[in-house]
């Protein structure tokens, strides 16, 4: 039975954020001094399998793993093996900053592993370890190369553009999908910053990032696959592609078709609402699946229209998640 919410969106792909904790100090997601979540409240590998097998016997077909940052969740590759394992699953990926990819990748490959999204917001090192607080910009390249290597399909690079800051490199960064290995996907600005710094202002539009590849690429719009977060450009002259995922200036909340369960057990059922179902306290106290199954209809129903609730209360910035805590 599928797991449809009272707008009839149909819930098909769960993000999955396996850690609160990242190794990485972004400036437009974590806050300065960022509080952790005690490693008691955070599922363990046999509640966060219960959960994902009990979703994917649901309907849902596609599992990603975020963040934190999840290559920082000890023995990670185990958790991806049990999840790995789940019938019914089609796509199975993770977002990363690429910091500890090349050495985790051929094990993550092992483990079950499909598609790999690695942050990369500047081909410029300096630029880069500034807006991540200190991120090397060679370890993330590596990482990078490591997952092609290894053969992630798809690989995808997940590029953040903020005005005043990496505008100047957009044109750059669409370059590195021309070959058509990798997909470059520009991402507008969110207020989900741990350290309050968006603003409108700061906002680069999927359109304003489109026409500017224009001036150096012919880009031809792809057909737009339902629940899809991005709008593909394919490239006139070449194999490959980009994207724009523009959850503020287009959002695609009529269709969207994913849910998320954060580090702590919490079902989110829209990125834009800070509403969460707590699980845990059902996991933890012997629940059946029979109730657990029940307690996720009843979120996914209570899932808000999108990003209409955040704009509605977007001056009161206590109702906006930081993207740490629930991984995208
Ligand atoms: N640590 C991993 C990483 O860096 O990719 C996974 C977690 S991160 C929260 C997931 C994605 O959210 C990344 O691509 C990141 O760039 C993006 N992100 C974080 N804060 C954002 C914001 N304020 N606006 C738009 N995207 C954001």
């Amino acid at each position: 039975m599928q797991l449809t919410d009272s707008y009839g969106r149909v819930a098909r792909k769960l993000r999955i954020s396996v850690t609160d904790r990242c190794n990485f100090r972004c400036q437009f997601c974590m806050p300065t001094h960022p509080v952790w979540l005690p490693h008691s409240e955070i599922l363990t590998f046999e509640e966060t399998l219960r959960v994902a097998s009990l979703f994917v016997g649901m309907g849902v077909e596609n599992i990603r793993l975020s963040g934190g940052e999840p290559l920082m969740r000890r023995d990670i590759e185990q958790l991806v093996q049990l999840l790995a394992g789940i019938d019914g699953l089609r796509q199975f990926s993770m977002t990363t900053n690429g910091f500890l990819l090349a050495e985790k990748a051929a094990a993550l490959k092992r483990a079950g592993l499909r598609g790999i999204t690695v942050s990369l917001h500047s081909l410029k090192p300096e630029r880069f370890s500034e807006i991540t607080g200190g991120g090397p910009y060679e370890k993330v390249i590596e990482g990078i190369r490591a997952a092609k290597s290894n053969g992630f399909r798809p690989l995808k690079i997940n590029s953040v553009i903020i005005r005043g800051c990496n505008e100047d490199e957009i044109t750059d960064l669409a370059s590195l999908a021309v070959e058509g290995d990798v997909t470059v996907r520009f991402i507008e600005y969110m207020p989900f910053d741990g350290q309050h710094h968006w603003g409108m202002s700061k906002v680069v539009s999927g359109k304003e990032i489109v026409d500017k590849i224009r001036e150096r690429y012919d880009l031809v719009p792809a057909p737009r696959p339902a629940g899809s977060t991005a709008q593909i450009y394919r490239f006139a002259d070449g194999k490959g592609e980009i994207g724009v995922i523009t959850s503020i200036t287009q959002p695609f909340c009529s269709d969207c078709d994913r849910i998320r369960l954060s580090a702590d057990g919490k079902i989110v059922p829209c990125l834009f609402d800070k509403a969460g179902f707590d699980l845990r306290p059902l996991l933890r106290t012997g629940a059946s699946d029979e109730t657990i199954r029940n307690f996720m209809r009843e979120a996914v129903v209570r899932k808000a229209p999108g990003v209409e609730t955040l704009l509605k209360k977007s001056q009161q910035l206590e109702h906006i998640r930081p993207m740490h805590t629930i991984g995208g």
